[in-house]
């Protein structure tokens, strides 16, 4: 089959064709891999503090093309406030690690003072082609988040963004050009194949996307032998306990499940409420949702914006029709708004259950099931009723029940009192469980180790070691 030289850019704020992406060749990536396998050892070879200078400069490269870089994530994304804090929190991670890492590093696994005559000197080893292949929904801060600790480790990148998001690739390139790193990190452009060809040319694959094409993506590093870090979907519930204050509730969840137009891995997409409380706490989320607005005129104003990704279109209306014919009631929204682009207004279903698409499958907009349970119990059981475990939220007013219950829930990421803080400390180490993921920490200095293999040096001083053979007569 050929391969298709270049991808159609649709807008999503327009819905137009606006723009055509380059295919890298799959030939193309695999000479990039090569490349940058012979490049990564010098890399390797520099004090990390010199690697690290160079990830500064590339912060400031970044930061120097701030607006042009928020205008192609606005043509790409169709959103503007979020694209700020992307920008802006990308350029402040860069900062951190290029001041962490040299710590990080240098605590090397212990010294083994194994037998009188033998000692150990332990060395972190980098893998050499850290493979990234990230999604559309944070297209520049995903491409980066695990590529500059791995940088900062000592090897080489080979980053391929989503092809609904990749208007921003050229400039990143000029970026890591100007910070002197264009020889260790290459950027292709493309669809399935070219991730595919990615990863045939990697040590190492940081994924981050939907479970079903993270276990092509798992499935591929295990034919190659190769680690894979995957971070993938979610349906992350909310408790709402019998003590927790709702108007607190309401906000912080309005805020957690709308946010982004509910395009973020770690949105909250099911409440589960007690009886005692439900009726008041439904109350106010849905005044909540319903002061939000959307951002069809003007992506400056308003909250909520367009759907970025044609394919979700239909499985978010599809998921939507399923619930409201089978007697699920929307206390706000429920239809979505076609202006070129389409939104999906803030929408609060009641009445749902739990064989619904939008209670048990990734909906990935802004639409949130509410479900009302007899007692603490229920809410435990219903909320770790599915396949996934990316991240949750407890609410109460009595701290330890709180965390009580937050210890129950299968889950790698859970605020209390609150939602979504996984996504806004990114200093906490977590992992995610079930399908949401595999590997180590993302977050936390912890995330620098997955890019290094420790090896044992292990010295004899020149004693004849005892288990040896006898010495031959
Ligand atoms: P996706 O799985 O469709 O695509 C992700 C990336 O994989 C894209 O770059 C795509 O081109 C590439 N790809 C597609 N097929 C491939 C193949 N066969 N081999 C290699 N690469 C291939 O995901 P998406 O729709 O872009 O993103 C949305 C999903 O990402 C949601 O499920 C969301 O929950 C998840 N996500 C997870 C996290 C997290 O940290 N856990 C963060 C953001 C998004």
């Amino acid at each position: 089959m050929t391969e298709p030289t270049s991808l159609p850019l649709r807008n999503p704020r327009t819905g137009a064709h606006d723009g055509d992406l380059p295919v890298t060749a799959t030939a193309d990536v695999a000479a990039a891999g090569q490349q940058l396998r012979a490049a990564q050892p010098a890399w390797a070879a520099l004090p990390v503090e010199q690697r690290c200078a160079r990830l500064a400069a590339l912060a400031e490269a970044i930061a120097a093309r701030r607006e042009a870089l928020l205008e192609l994530l606005l043509a790409d994304t169709g959103r503007w406030h979020e694209s700020v804090i992307e920008v802006d929190g990308t350029i402040a991670a860069i900062r951190r690690w290029a001041q962490q890492a040299p710590a990080c590093l240098e605590e090397k696994p212990p010294q083994v003072e194994a037998i009188g005559f033998i000692h150990s000197q332990q060395t972190w080893v980098a893998y050499p082609v850290v493979g990234v292949i990230s999604p559309w929904n944070f297209p520049l801060m995903l491409t980066l988040i695990d590529a500059v600790p791995a940088l900062a480790a000592g090897c080489s990148i080979l980053a391929k963004p989503s092809e609904v998001t990749s208007r921003f690739v050229p400039l990143l390139r000029e970026a890591l050009a100007e910070a002197g790193l264009a020889e260790v990190f290459v950027l292709v452009t493309g669809a399935g194949a070219t991730g595919q060809a990615v990863i045939e040319a990697s040590d190492q694959i940081c994924f981050t996307g939907s479970v079903a094409t993270g276990r092509k993506v798992g499935e591929a590093c295990a034919r190659r032998f190769i680690p894979a870090s995957l971070e993938l979907g979610g349906k992350d519930p909310a408790l709402v306990l019998s003590d927790a204050n709702v108007e607190h509730a309401a906000r912080a969840l309005a805020w957690g499940s709308f946010v982004n137009g509910g395009q973020s891995c770690m949105s909250i997409e099911r409440v589960y409420v007690e009886a005692p409380v439900a009726e008041r706490f439904i109350a106010a989320l849905t005044r909540e949702a319903a002061a939000l607005t959307l951002t069809c005129d003007d992506p400056k104003a308003g909250q909520i914006g367009p759907v970025i990704a044609a394919s979700q279109v239909e499985l978010v209306r599809g998921q939507l029709a399923d619930a409201l014919a089978r007697g699920a009631r929307a206390l706000t929204g429920g239809a979505l708004v076609e202006r070129g682009g389409v939104w999906c207004p803030p929408t609060v279903l009641v009445d749902v259950s739990d064989d619904m698409a939008v209670v048990r499958d990734e909906s990935f907009a802004s639409v949130l099931p509410v479900i009302v349970v007899a007692d603490e119990a229920e809410a435990i059981a219903r909320a770790n009723a599915t396949e996934f475990g990316l991240s949750a939220a407890v609410f109460s007013s009595d701290q330890q029940r709180a965390l009580r219950v937050a210890r129950q829930l299968q889950a790698g990421g859970i605020s209390i009192n609150d939602a979504c803080l996984t996504g806004m400390v990114q200093t906490a180490e977590k992992q995610s469980f079930k399908l949401s993921g595999m590997g180590g920490s993302r977050m936390g200095t912890a995330s620098i180790r997955r890019f290094v293999r420790a090896r044992a040096l292990l010295i004899n001083n020149g004693t004849a070691s005892p288990w040896w053979f006898p010495p031959a007569a």
